[in-house]
């Protein structure tokens, strides 16, 4: 029997009990291979040929508890669109976190695993279409060099779950960082003790940012380094084009890394109030609005660790406050340095933010492609005939020509910074209908082969470039 090489120490197994529910995966009938990750695999050390088989099909079905693994489901709370809730995983299980032969931790989660205690009504399985979603668009995200949860393998379970229809079920194993959430800091404040929430505090500096544990005040250090990454994230995510769709503090992790593939979508004409999600009817997590609600959420971060801020109640507050109030410009910071590079601005000047803005406002009018706008500028084949295009062009190449770089450096900055191609949402469904309707993988492996270099301008890419054909029904996402 082939060794697949697990190399689990569950450290978040080991916090006091209160943080989980150990429970096993509930077994599936027929397990199959559908997709498997091999350079994930590879990086993580394990072994592809022992995954791929039956004993690794098992593994990530849940039918087989490998050696070391110690399954649990995690408690947290979040707001979700606003409000508070007791969550949980309630379709996912922690196998545990396996340590790399580069020493990197890493959870890796079964998810569609079967019901928990936090299930409440749901069936805690997942349908086959959402879970490939997951995969593309995380494979895709982690390629665009945006932090994110990985996506190892999916498997069909040969069950059926029901949503509207009846539709087939599978697993997805996910690797993250970890799995600590704002919602994780929630639960702890709001229904654990002091102790617990520092014992879970302590955890996340030491797993996350360990420099924190010399630092004067370290909580307010976590709270800043944590500001910090999600600010920084956020901006990624506008850079590119993504919505997250559902940014509940439950979805919203102390690593930094983007979490919860289920709503999320790709922006194609420039509008700051695109929605996709058919749950979010009053547009809270719209695309230009997702910088403030990363904003709220660390706000109620902030306020779940204001027990271990300051012994005194109102000089946490102060502490807190103070901390949170610098959110804004942390975030205009590291967006305003990316647009800088997506436009080759190798310089900083005082007027560079309303070029930006005025490119912003003429795509908006004009009902621009986000991403092929920026690609054309790339690949100087801007072809805008509107005056006012031509005018700002004029002005982006006198900008450009103040600074002492070639135009040769100029370019390769623009090629690193804008994406040649994204996971259209029209390619990612018709990828996802052949996988499913007609078990036909081969369009979701040549959609992923090319995702994976979304900087390199290859001729074979082209074709993923094409912006959707008009249409008068607006795209939609669901939950999963
Ligand atoms: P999400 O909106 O994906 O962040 O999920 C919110 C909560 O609903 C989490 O506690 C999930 O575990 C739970 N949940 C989502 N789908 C299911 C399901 N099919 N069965 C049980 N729980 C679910
Ligand atoms: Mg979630
Ligand atoms: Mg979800």
């Amino acid at each position: 029997m082939l060794n697949a090489n697990w190399n689990f120490d569950n450290s978040y197994a080991r916090l006091p009990e209160r943080f989980f529910t150990k429970i096993h995966p509930t077994p599936v009938s027929d397990p199959a291979l559908v997709v498997l990750n091999r350079s994930l695999a590879e990086e993580l050390g394990l072994c592809v040929e022992a995954l791929a088989g039956d004993d690794g099909v098992k593994v990530f079905a849940g039918n087989r508890i490998p050696e070391g693994a110690e399954p649990l489901a995690q408690a947290y709370a979040g707001h979700q669109f606003g409000h508070f809730n007791m969550l949980g995983d309630g379709r996912a299980i922690l196998l545990g976190e396996h340590v790399a032969p580069s020493g990197e931790r890493v959870d890796i989660q079964l998810k569609g695993s079967g019901r928990t205690p936090y299930s409440r009504g749901g069936d805690g399985r997942a349908a086959l279409g959402p879970m490939l979603r997951e995969y593309i668009i995380s494979e895709a995200m982690h390629a665009l060099r945006i932090p994110t949860t990985r996506s190892l393998a999916v498997v069909t379970t040969g069950e059926v779950v029901v949503r509207e229809t009846e539709l087939p079920g599978a697993i997805l194993t996910r690797v993250a960082a970890s799995h600590l959430r704002v919602g994780t800091f929630q639960y702890a404040t709001r229904f654990l003790s002091k102790e617990e929430l520092q014992a879970l505090a302590d955890y996340a500096i030491k797993r996350h940012y360990p420099n924190g544990e010399h630092a004067p005040n370290r909580y307010l250090f976590f709270l800043e380094e944590v500001m910090k990454k999600q600010a920084a994230l956020v901006a990624k995510w506008q850079l590119v084009g993504f919505i997250h769709g559902v940014m509940n503090t439950d979805n919203m992790t102390i690593s930094g890394e983007t979490i919860d593939y289920g709503p999320c979508a790709f922006i194609d004409v420039y509008d700051p109030a695109t929605v996709f999600s058919s749950i979010d009817t009053q547009g809270r997590y719209a695309y230009g609005n997702q910088p403030y609600i990363a904003g709220w959420n660390i706000a109620r971060f902030a306020e779940s660790l204001l027990p271990l801020l300051h012994d005194v109640e109102e000089k946490a507050i102060e502490l807190a406050q103070k901390a949170i109030a610098q959110f804004p410009t942390l975030y205009e910071t590291y967006w305003l340095q990316g647009m800088r590079a997506k436009l080759g601005l190798c310089t900083e000047e005082e007027e560079d933010k309303r070029l930006i803005g005025e490119l912003l406002h003429l795509m908006y009018t004009y009902r621009a492609d986000y991403t092929n706008t920026f690609r054309a500028l790339t690949l100087d084949e801007w072809e805008f005939c509107e005056q006012q295009f031509r005018d700002w062009h004029m002005r982006w190449q006198q900008r450009i020509a103040r600074q002492d770089v070639t135009k040769d450096e100029v370019y390769e900055r623009m090629r690193q910074n804008n994406p040649a191609i994204i996971p259209r949402n029209y390619r990612v469904e018709e990828a996802l209908t052949a996988a499913v309707e007609h078990g036909d993988d081969t369009v979701m492996e040549q959609l992923l082969h090319a995702l994976q270099h979304p900087y390199a301008y290859t001729k074979e890419q082209e074709q993923y470039a094409k912006p959707p054909a008009p249409s008068d029904r607006p795209y939609r996402t669901f939950c999963g």
